[in-house]
């Protein structure tokens, strides 16, 4: 028998649902074993009855339960409670989901502020009383999914990786456990490292690793020796692809000859990216005092469980 998915987006980009579709081949192959009873990214499925008569949150009873986005309203926590509720198993995709993502480095702010801004301080827009009028409140600040509600598997990344949905979902559909083994991104990094940086600068990303196209993995030094602001030493691994030809694994940003940027999160529970990070750069010579705004920076996608929070107000 099929098993009954139920599929929810809350505070999201959508490119999580996305990641779904990029499945690819594999995803015909996983349809006949699984039925979609509720997915509002594909299926005309409302919450309070197709004409809005009733006065309960209708998620249908499923199997498995996968929840893309962090809780930022009122409404987003009611529907992650639902999903809870009607679900056996729930998974959070996406880093969202998991830790808050990029939109919990709104956490740094109280929400009066964020408020204050969006509403009055914008140049671009004229100032105006915060709307309440039919809209959720939101809530204090964003929250990762298991911050609201027990969650099973998580599988983080910005988006994640269409191979880890695969396989989660395999394992799910085998009754077996899913869960991302504790390596780092530098652990599946095949580029030259030689422990020491090439200069004691820290260069801004938007300049271009030295690379050259085609030539094997080996030739290309590591691009936080070559002095850049590459996250893997204190990310988890999973984003990574295997080439074809030479079956090397390769992480998607190095593939792409930029830095790794920490979307899939810390690589344990508990893990402080941020003060492990500073140690990293000053292992290999360069000046950590040279990050910019290093709270938001390396905290950028994890922004959630508390990660992230309103600095005490200077004394004038
Ligand atoms: S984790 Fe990234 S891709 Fe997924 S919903 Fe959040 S911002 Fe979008
Ligand atoms: S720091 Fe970046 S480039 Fe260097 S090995 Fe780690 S992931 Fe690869
Ligand atoms: S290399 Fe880093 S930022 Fe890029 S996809 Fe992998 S974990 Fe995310």
């Amino acid at each position: 028998m099929a098993v009954k998915v139920a599929e929810e987006w809350l505070n999201i980009c959508g490119g999580c649902e996305v990641t779904i579709l990029d499945i690819g081949e594999p995803l015909l192959d996983l349809l006949g074993q699984l039925n979609f009873v509720h997915m509002p990214v594909l299926m005309d499925h409302k919450y309070f009855g197709q004409t809005g008569d009733k006065d309960q949150m209708e998620i249908p009873e499923a199997d498995v339960g996968i929840i893309s986005g962090g809780v930022r309203t009122e409404k987003e926590k009611h529907v992650a409670e639902e999903m809870r509720k009607k679900c056996k198993t729930l998974v959070a995709l996406g880093s969202c989901a998991c830790y808050g993502g990029i939109p919990a480095m709104a956490n740094m702010f109280p929400l009066a502020d964020l408020y204050q801004k969006v509403y009055r301080d914008s140049k671009t827009t004229d100032p105006a009383e915060t709307p309440a009028k039919d809209l959720p409140p939101l809530l204090d600040r964003v929250y990762a999914v298991d911050e609201v509600v027990p969650v099973d598997v998580s599988i983080p990344g910005c988006p994640t990786n269409p191979d880890l949905v695969v396989q989660a979902l395999t394992a799910l559909l085998e009754g077996k456990e899913f869960k991302l083994e504790e390596r780092s991104v530098c652990d599946e990094c095949p580029v030259k490292r030689e422990k020491k940086a090439a200069g004691g600068q820290i260069k801004r990303t938007l300049d271009s690793v030295e690379f050259q196209q085609g030539q094997p993995w080996e030739n290309t030094r590591c691009y936080m020796e070559q002095g850049y602001l590459c996250l893997g030493p204190v990310t988890l691994a999973g984003c990574g692809h295997k080439e074809e030809g030479n079956g090397t694994t390769v992480p998607r940003c190095i593939k792409g000859y930029m830095p790794c940027r920490g979307c899939f999160g810390p690589i344990r529970k508990g893990a402080n990216p941020l003060v492990d990070m500073m140690t990293a750069i000053s292992s290999i010579g360069l000046d950590a005092k040279q990050v910019p705004d290093r709270r938001a920076l390396l905290n950028r996608y994890i922004g959630g469980q508390n990660r992230l929070r309103p600095l005490p107000a200077r004394p004038r």
